[in-house]
């Protein structure tokens, strides 16, 4: 309804393909209902972005395995030694 739509181009698109799918999948995502639940990761330095589908929208880390226990282990170091 002239409005823009995807194509894939004709031609191979060799070591620049998955950077390609990424960038659609992001444009996907900034034109949906999920663009409001779009965070950035609360571990230091991190800066990954993660759409957060909990049910009560707390989520706070990219992900569980990485930030989110290095955090658990910071909490867990700070409360046993008393140290920063
Ligand atoms: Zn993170």
């Amino acid at each position: 309804g002239g409005g823009y739509a995807w194509a894939e181009p004709r031609a191979g698109l060799g070591l620049s393909a998955p950077i390609i799918r990424i960038a659609h999948q992001a444009a996907e995502l900034l034109a949906s209902d999920r663009l409001g639940r779009v965070r950035c990761c609360a571990g230091p330095g991190c800066g990954w972005l993660f759409v957060d589908a909990s049910p009560n929208r707390g989520r706070r880390w990219c992900s569980m395995e990485g930030c989110g226990n290095r955090a658990k282990a910071k909490r867990h170091y700070r409360r046993a030694t008393g140290r920063a």
